[in-house]
């Protein structure tokens, strides 16, 4: 059910597409590889714009370069092989746009992003599932012991033998028809867009500052930019506004997150006339621990696949996987880190 016109219109395609393993948490990495093979596997049958360009995450102070390489040290005991941490020459001399303040900085080669609403769509035609769209649902249907067993719409009811709540930051209001709270807050995060910029090196990894977070990737001939600062609780919405201060706060070379801090050809780009660029805003959908919610609820009939924070376009694949695994009893609530109920220690640093 989507009541959009189209699919993939309201968060999803505001997304960078990106990707990785780099994460602070084995669960984590674990569902994210699964969503990169399958992604590989994909690319071979169809385009879906995907890149292994990397991620570069740069410290620019002392204290950040330490985080950086004792989180290098604990993904090598998690199996993840593949980060390199470059001193400041070796990150200097493989990405020579670095600022001369670079600490050091960690890689991963294997990285990368592709095209979010791409994906989505070429999903959608190769699970041969059947989509209605233009259709909202308003409520749920209960069997006399209470357990859901279909939906109602604004065209109507659609029975069903178990209902996911999949709505992306709407998942909260969906939930509350069905009487369930689920434990999300929805932020808004912006996506930069800026064409035809010759200063960007086209073949550049996402590159990220670690300590402000601040981020962009090559895209279209110039690049994609983003910040995923601390920012206010807003409703979920359906159309989520932009503001130009989210543009100054990159581009500008004197903001505190500025992304010429450790690129120096942002400065450049701010004084340049070739500078033009359009913003898109959709919302983050975070749980307390920044970790999906996936699998059956408490309410019998009833499951849910979202609250993925930034991380639902590299998610998408092993946390689908895994709740619909959950929904057929083939992964137990005890084998699952991201069942619903789970106890949850709030987190709150992850960088993007
Ligand atoms: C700026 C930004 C950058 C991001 N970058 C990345 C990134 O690089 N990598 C990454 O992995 N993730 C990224 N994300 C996160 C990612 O975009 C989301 O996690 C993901 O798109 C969520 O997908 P979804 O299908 O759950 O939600 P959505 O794409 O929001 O889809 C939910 C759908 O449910 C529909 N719906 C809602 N309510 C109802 C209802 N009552 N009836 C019928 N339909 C309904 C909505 O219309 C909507 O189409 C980013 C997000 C933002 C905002």
């Amino acid at each position: 059910m989507e009541k959009r016109p189209a699919l993939a219109t309201l968060t999803t395609p505001v997304a960078t597409g990106a990707f990785r393993l780099q994460f602070d948490n084995e669960e984590e990495v674990a569902l994210v590889r699964e969503s990169i093979d399958f992604f590989d596997d994909l690319q071979r049958r169809v385009d879906i714009g995907l890149r292994h360009q990397g991620y570069l995450f740069v410290a620019s102070t002392d204290e950040g370069a330490r985080m950086q390489r004792s989180l290098v040290e604990a993904q090598r005991q998690w199996g993840l092989a593949d980060v390199e941490l470059l001193d400041a020459g070796e990150a200097r001399r493989r990405f020579p746009y670095l600022a001369s303040n670079v600490v050091n900085a960690r890689y991963r080669q294997g990285d990368g992003w592709l095209e979010p609403r791409r994906l989505a769509l070429e999903l959608a035609r190769l699970s041969g599932a059947r989509f209605r769209m233009g259709e909202t649902v308003i409520g749920f249907e209960r069997d006399s012991e209470g357990c859901v067993v279909g939906v109602t719409t604004d065209r109507g009811k659609i029975q069903a033998g178990t209902v996911v709540i999949a709505a992306g930051p709407l998942s909260g209001p969906v939930a509350k028809l069905a009487g369930l709270n689920l434990p999300l807050t929805t932020v808004r995060r912006q996506k930069l867009i800026l064409p035809d910029l010759p200063q960007v090196p086209p073949e550049a990894p996402m590159t990220i500052e670690f300590e402000t977070g601040a981020h962009w990737r090559p895209a279209g001939g110039g690049a994609h930019a983003l910040w995923t600062a601390p920012a206010p609780a807003e409703p979920p919405l359906d159309d989520v506004p932009t503001s130009s201060a989210f543009a100054f706060g990159l581009l500008d070379p004197r903001s505190d997150h500025a992304l010429a801090r450790i690129a120096p050809f942002w400065q450049d780009i701010w004084m340049s006339s070739q500078l033009q660029w359009w913003l898109q805003a959709g919302q983050y959908t975070y749980t307390p621990d920044r970790r999906p919610l996936l699998g059956p609820t408490e309410i019998p009939g009833l499951a849910v696949n979202t609250g993925y924070s930034g991380h639902g376009i590299m998610g998408s694949i092993g946390g689908s996987r895994r709740a619909v695994d959950a929904i057929y009893g083939r992964l137990t609530a005890q084998d699952n880190p991201f069942r619903p109920d789970r106890a949850m220690q709030p987190r709150s640093f992850d960088v993007l």
